[in-house]
């Protein structure tokens, strides 16, 4: 392994604790799970999940608005606009939003709407943009890059610390292989070595590692089980309809009843995971 002088566990029980919200921190005793669609596609979308989603022990909203699609002519997100719906929705809920950014000119404007930066496996090694969000004031949802290795994902995280911010979350969501029947393959051997060699929180991307909604909630019950501090997961109001990703999107009532299912597995490894204190908010 290369050297990874910040992100390296020094003893067995450092742990880094990165805060979303006040309320809201990622590598603590909780549990984190994040749900929402794959792309913003309008406020009414984000009502109706927000809605879903307060009801249940969900902490965060995710949502993207710079799509990294495989074909330049599919829906690209809605940019600005969405980030607008973002910041509504993180409002009205309490709950913070992540969502990611692509390029290094969009840093200060998703700063300004959301509460995490995801850094999409695409641009896992995008290294100008690592350091670029190393210098930003939010906390960085980190994901594995399609066929990076162990200790690339590593370094990936070591070029964000190294630039100034410790406030990284590594997510991860599945590697390429030769079998099309998974979307990818969830690499749980990864987040069981990511906790013992780093201090960084590891969350679990169950939905763009499976690509399929059926095989979702047992492979969510799986990463909880093997020591993942959160999970991210997609779901839509009307799945089949989904402008990115529909195949692998949860309906929000499935969406509950996956989180519900995580508590006994998490009270099985020493974790909780923390019912909504919130107050409910109404849609507008
Ligand atoms: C996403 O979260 O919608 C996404 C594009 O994920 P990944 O970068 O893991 O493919
Ligand atoms: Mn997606």
């Amino acid at each position: 392994m290369l050297e990874a002088k910040l992100v390296a566990k020094s003893d067995a029980r450092q742990s880094t604790i990165v805060h979303l919200s006040e309320q809201v921190a990622i590598g603590g005793e909780a549990i984190v799970i994040i749900g929402g669609p794959c792309t913003v596609e309008n406020l009414s979308q984000m009502e109706d999940v927000a809605q879903s989603l307060q009801t249940a022990a969900v902490q965060a909203i995710r949502g993207g608005v710079y799509k990294p699609r495989t074909s330049p002519y599919a829906f690209q997100g809605m940019g600005l606009e969405g980030l607008e719906i973002l910041d509504t929705i993180r409002q009205r809920y309490q709950m913070p939003v992540v969502t990611e950014v692509m390029a290094i000119s969009q840093i200060e404007e998703i700063c300004a709407y959301a509460d995490m930066l995801q850094i999409g496996s695409r641009n896992m090694q995008n290294f100008d943009l690592l350091k670029a969000v190393g210098q930003a004031n939010k906390p960085v949802l980190l994901k594995r890059g399609l066929a990076a290795t162990i200790e690339e994902f590593v370094m990936a995280a070591e070029y964000i610390v190294s630039h100034g911010n410790s406030q990284v979350v590594l997510c991860e969501r599945g590697i390429r292989s030769f079998d099309p029947y998974t979307r990818n393959v969830l690499d749980l051997g990864a987040v069981v070595a990511l906790k013992q060699i780093t201090h960084l929180p590891v969350v679990v991307d169950p939905s763009h590692a499976a690509g399929k909604r059926e095989l979702i909630a047992d492979l969510s019950r799986g990463a909880i089980a093997c020591g993942a501090d959160g999970l991210i997961i997609e779901c839509h109001p009307h799945p089949e309809k989904s402008v990115s990703d529909a195949r692998q999107a949860l309906s929000l009532g499935a969406m509950v009843n996956l989180v519900q299912s995580i508590k006994p597995v998490a009270e099985a490894v020493g974790r909780k995971v923390y019912e909504p204190q919130r107050q409910l908010a109404k849609a507008a």
